[in-house]
């Protein structure tokens, strides 16, 4: 049934559906209205995979490669050409800044036309026997795919995770953050108008505990790809666990970024102010520990909030932000209390570190100097705009410093010397390491956790194996098959 503009449907079998149970999203930025979105109920639920498995056995199986890659290479078009109304619903919904949302959504069309290029990737192989054994592979898709994703980047990581399952022949039911499912129902939307049939892509908001877990669990689904916290990922790999489901997990992170003293500041500090305070610290890439070494310690402490303290935070829509608000009211008060935690525990408050007046959500870029790595602020994942500094004494105490965490998703090496840079590449436990450079996701690079961060690769070759099945087929061509029984 169609809905009214400002009420947003559940999007199941391509069609927007009403449910139950709405509920009033606002603005996190402003407090004002948003729109009233439905939430799904167990039933709902079952009835999206009802229909994702229609459009696996059916359109989906198919189509063949070469029509899935352009029906991606379109809808990555669709994209390019609704990116302001995407870019605007986003930035309302989530309350980042627009300069940042917009390139989220730039690049999730990327990833889209990187997936419908590796199409061409998707191969079995003939494995030489000898004799007159005749052997193959067949790669072949997972099947229903649950997929869930968080609140902070609710466009990108829908992206990131469509995009492989659509090339590897999947179809999906997703379930963004009851708090974020606007740009995931309208991708869902614009993907059945391009032409991806209805049913491979349907998509559930819901809480975790209910929606969430009935997901997971459904008998119907062969795989779930989660991102979201690792207390989230580990119930789910439990609840994997006794039907052996397959499953991967992007989880949290408490990045280390390392500052030797022979480090070019110039770019250094900058570049790590965007590191840590992009979306406002609710990255799980954030670098929220940097580490220094001893004899540029104040310096860095002071050129690094210094640099903080000039960023522009404000009305997420205006294209001078640099900050917008965090996610919502009660987020902040959990930045807050780790902040006021760490100053009990005895750190020092550099900057910021005080909730902002005003019916947004925001709070400042924060810096916390003396900080022991063993502290909860250098140990814990706040998701908040919150750094923690703290000195080391040469390369070896630095390696594990950044490795003494449960965490291993990023890092982040700062250094003169190219050698030291890929000596410490080599040493630091996590997915992925920038040496010199703040970046870390691009369409093609896997992007994945070590340790606590979890398993699987995202946006790579690595990820379409996680949605392909390998099956093995052989036959003998010419003397008869023998067995031990002689038979
Ligand atoms: P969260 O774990 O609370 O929620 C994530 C998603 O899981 C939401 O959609 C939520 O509704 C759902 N969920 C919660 N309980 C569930 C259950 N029992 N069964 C099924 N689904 C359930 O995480 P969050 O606070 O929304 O997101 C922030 C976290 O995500 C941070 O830890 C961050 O580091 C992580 N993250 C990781 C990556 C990555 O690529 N590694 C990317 C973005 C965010």
């Amino acid at each position: 049934m169609a809905i009214a503009t400002k009420d947003y449907g559940l999007f199941i079998a391509g069609e927007s559906v009403e449910a139950e149970e709405i509920r009033e999203l606002a603005e996190p930025a402003t407090g004002a209205a948003l729109g009233r979105a439905a939430m799904a109920s167990p039933e709902d639920v079952d009835r999206a995979v009802e229909a994702a498995r229609a459009a696996l056995e059916g359109p989906w199986a198919k189509t063949p490669p070469n029509e899935r890659s352009r029906l991606i290479h379109a809808l990555a078009d669709a994209i390019v050409a609704n990116r302001k109304e995407l870019t605007e619903l986003e930035t309302r919904n989530v309350g980042k800044a627009v300069t940042s949302v917009k390139g989220e959504v730039a690049v999730s069309a990327e990833y889209f036309r990187w997936y419908a290029s590796a199409i061409a990737t998707i191969a079995g192989r003939a494995v030489p026997m000898g004799g007159s054994v005749l052997t193959y592979t067949l790669k072949e898709p997972v099947g229903v795919v649950a997929q869930i994703v968080p609140w902070n980047y609710p466009f990108m990581m829908t992206s990131w995770k469509l995009a492989p399952a659509l090339a590897a022949g999947c179809t999906v039911v997703l379930k963004p953050d009851p708090a974020t499912p606007l740009s995931a129902l309208r991708l869902a939307e614009l993907a059945v108008e391009v032409g991806i049939p209805p049913g491979v892509i349907n998509v559930v908001p819901g809480d975790g505990p209910t929606t969430g877990s009935h997901l997971v669990t459904h008998r119907g689904v062969d795989k779930v790809a989660f991102t979201g916290s690792t207390r989230t990922g580990s119930e789910i790999m439990r609840l994997c666990a006794e039907p052996v489901k397959r499953v991967s997990l992007e989880l949290g992170g408490k990045s280390p970024n390392i500052f030797f003293a022979d480090a070019d500041l110039d770019a250094a500090i900058p570049s790590s102010v965007y590191a840590v305070y992009y979306a406002a610290g609710q990255s799980c890439d954030a670098r929220s520990r940097v580490f220094v070494e001893k004899p540029l310690y104040d310096e860095v402490v002071s050129r690094f909030s210094e640099t903080a303290s000039r960023m522009k935070m404000g009305d997420p829509l205006d294209e001078e932000t640099q900050m917008g608000s965090l996610i919502s009211q009660a987020h902040r008060e959990k930045v807050h209390g780790f902040v006021e935690a760490g100053l009990e525990e005895g750190v020092e408050l550099v900057t910021g570190g005080h909730p902002l007046d005003g019916d947004g959500a925001f709070y400042p870029a924060t810096v916390l100097a003396n900080v022991d790595n063993t502290m909860s602020v250098a140990q814990e994942e706040i998701f908040g705009p919150v750094v923690s500094v703290i000195p080391f004494e040469d390369e070896a105490e630095a390696v594990k410093l950044a490795n003494d965490v449960q965490y291993g998703l990023v890092a982040t090496v700062w250094t003169g010397d190219p050698a030291r840079g890929h000596r410490l590449a080599r040493q630091i436990k996590a997915g992925t390491i920038g040496i010199n450079c703040p970046n870390t996701a691009f369409p093609g690079l896997p992007f994945g956790g070590y340790k606590q961060s979890g398993f699987g690769r995202e946006n790579a070759l690595e990820t379409l194996e996680m949605y392909l099945e390998t099956k093995s087929v052989l036959t003998w061509t010419g003397a008869k098959p023998v067995n031990p029984w002689g038979l």
